[in-house]
């Protein structure tokens, strides 16, 4: 039987038991080992340059503007007053990109465990971080995320878990342990938020996530986006938080959301109230 991997031209992520996306890939632009993992880049008509990690897909210069405005502005403008972040994972520069978006955050600290992804990114897709890299605002710090919030103080207003799958590097990131560390990193009123895969095939990893958040916060909930290349269905991302922010009225997401005057391709206030509303089948996967 034919490997679906040796598909001469393609690009086969199969992180999936029964499931896998073929990508076309007119060049390959990189391919070298990371002290982490193997990093991958190639070259596809519809969605440009893709990121690859261990063969995974983790970012496409088409569709990345979903993903990261989706895990930022949903809850800095939720919140309203979001002067501190912590990006833990985000080694391409996009979360940070949009997070530095709003004029209102101060600081915004990257903890990334491979610097490999972070130089590449840098030199071979610098429109993902757009300049992210060179903002003072922003602390670079190359470290495991969990060691990190183990050690860190207190003091953030919204932290963005922008990691890899629950394999390799990034499995840490999905542990009772961490999301506890995180949550105690959290101001009052603060934001946790998670990327929890497409729950379609992916289902126990947002139960596991919730069933924690359940335990640490008086709010929890994920909320919903489709991005193309994480294929499967829309993607959950986790959320808890230590306050109110998700009643915040329309109106006032609104509100703020023209006073941040940031220019977006997915994100409006109306598709952030609509990312809440979540599917039967999702609504099963509660703890
Ligand atoms: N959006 C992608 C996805 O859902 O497939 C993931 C984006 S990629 C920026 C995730 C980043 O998390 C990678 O650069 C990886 O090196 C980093 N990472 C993985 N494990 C980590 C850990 N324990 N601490 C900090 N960063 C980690």
């Amino acid at each position: 039987m034919t490997d679906i991997r040796e598909i001469p031209g393609w690009t086969v992520e199969t992180l999936h038991e029964d499931h896998a996306q073929a990508l076309r890939e007119t060049a390959l632009l990189y391919d070298s080992e990371t002290e982490h993992q193997r990093l991958r880049v190639f070259r596809n008509p519809t969605f440009g340059r893709i990121l690859t990690l261990d063969g995974v897909v983790q970012v496409t210069e088409g569709d990345e503007f979903i993903y990261h405005e989706m895990m930022t502005h949903v809850p800095v403008l939720a919140h309203g007053a979001a002067k501190r972040i912590l990006i833990i994972g985000g080694g391409d520069g996009g979360m940070a990109r949009e997070a530095l978006r709003h004029r209102s955050v101060e600081h915004v600290t990257m903890v990334e465990i491979d610097a490999g992804v972070v130089e590449f990114s840098k030199t071979y897709m610098p429109s993902i971080s757009d300049g992210a890299f060179d903002d003072p605002r922003l602390d670079l710090q190359i470290a495991d995320g969990a060691e990190f919030v183990r050690r860190d103080m207190p003091g953030y207003d919204v932290i963005i878990v922008d990691s890899t799958d629950p394999i390799g590097p990034g499995e840490v990131l999905f542990t009772d342990t961490f999301y506890g560390q995180a949550h105690r990193l959290l101001n009052e009123g603060g934001i946790l938020v998670t990327q929890n895969g497409v729950p379609f095939l992916q289902g126990q990893e947002l139960t596991n996530t919730l069933r924690a958040f359940k335990a640490l916060f008086a709010d929890w909930t994920c909320y919903m986006a489709t991005i193309p290349t994480y294929a499967g269905g829309p993607m959950a991302f986790g959320w808890g938080c230590k306050g109110e922010a998700r009643s915040t009225s329309p109106a006032t997401i609104a509100a703020r959301f023209k006073k941040a005057d940031i220019t977006t391709r997915y994100y409006t206030p109306d598709v952030h109230v609509a990312a809440f509303a979540l599917p039967r089948y999702v609504l099963d996967l509660m703890p």
